[in-house]
């Protein structure tokens, strides 16, 4: 998936979502990437998110959803991707050592956030004229 959220000089935000789904797929599976909510979601009062990874527990979270509403709620970008990411592997009993689950977010001041499950997660951030690549993990924070 590649998930992409942008924020012009006026403050307004918007965002991509684009996959070819996962290998092996199923015939007819959707994923969460084209369900609006699931692989990407903006609020242009709030925020905007965006998900890569296994699209089905993204969905059973709802996962770009719940990081814009936490959002709506007082969280920080980090605060809000962290929180997702923890809605799906804080589940008793839950084993997500086979699939990874990675967030993006950015809010209305521009600040942003991402997190991951596991450490192979990278994105990249064009600011001021500038590329950033970065490697966000969950195990070694
Ligand atoms: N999220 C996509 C899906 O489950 C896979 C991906 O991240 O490329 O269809």
């Amino acid at each position: 998936t590649i998930g992409m959220l942008a924020i012009d000089q006026n403050g307004d935000i918007s965002g991509a979502c684009t996959t070819s789904g996962l290998a092996f797929k199923m015939a007819g599976r959707i994923g969460d990437s084209p369900i609006i909510g699931g692989g990407l979601f903006v609020d242009n009062e709030i925020g905007g998110a965006s998900a890569t990874g296994l699209g089905e527990e993204v969905l059973k979270t709802v996962g770009s959803f719940l990081i814009v509403e936490l959002m709506r709620q007082g969280k920080s970008p980090q605060e809000a991707c962290e929180e997702a990411i923890g809605r799906i592997v804080n589940k008793p009993g839950k084993d997500f050592k086979d699939f990874q689950v990675g967030y993006i977010a950015i809010n209305k001041q521009g600040e942003i956030g991402a997190f991951s499950i596991h450490e192979w997660f990278n994105y990249s951030i064009f600011k001021d004229g500038e590329n950033k690549n970065i490697k966000s993990d969950y195990f070694n924070k």
